[in-house]
């Protein structure tokens, strides 16, 4: 199935800022209206849902998400400025149930399986999952798919 990753980002953030009421901010950096990728398109939106998500629940600002282009690959950002994830746990995030140990994350609930899907889902995709984080400054999330001609 080809998915326009354009059209499914705008539909996607729209949906989480009225359910949240929490400002997304969409920068597309892409040469065209229309972005394919191959895939499922309802699996990718549970990437993007799954991130979003977490950016909502981790932070308390403005979110950004961004689209570009890096040489055969499509790319996207989710970026927050919230309490961010200590650099020694950063490694096990992707992992099944894990969940970073602090009364914080107790505090907001959920299973710890979120991002394990998502990674689950970009490997199936051919693509990669990557986090850059700071504690008490934010996270970005990198995921990045095979580009379709
Ligand atoms: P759920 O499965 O409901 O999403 P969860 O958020 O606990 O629950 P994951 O999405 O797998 O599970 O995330 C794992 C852990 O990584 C979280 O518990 C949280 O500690 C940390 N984390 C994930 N995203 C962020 C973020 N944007 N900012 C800070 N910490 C994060």
């Amino acid at each position: 199935e080809k998915v326009d990753l354009i059209k499914l980002i705008e539909e996607t953030s729209t949906m989480m800022e009225k359910t949240y009421h929490r400002q997304i901010q969409v920068n597309l950096d892409v040469p065209s209206t229309k972005l394919f990728v191959l895939g499922e398109e309802k699996k990718l939106q549970q990437v993007l849902v799954i991130l979003l998500d977490n950016a909502i629940k981790y932070s308390k600002d403005n979110i950004l998400l961004h689209l570009g282009i890096d040489g055969e690959n499509v790319f996207f950002t989710i970026k927050d400025h919230g309490i961010g994830i200590p650099a020694e746990q950063l490694d096990k995030v992707f992992d099944r149930f894990y969940r970073v140990d602090s009364v914080r994350s107790r505090k907001t609930g959920g299973t710890g399986l979120g991002l394990a899907i998502a990674k689950t889902i970009v490997d199936s995709h051919l693509g990669e999952i990557d986090v850059e984080s700071e504690e008490d400054v934010g996270t970005t999330f990198i995921v990045s798919l095979p580009k379709h001609h």
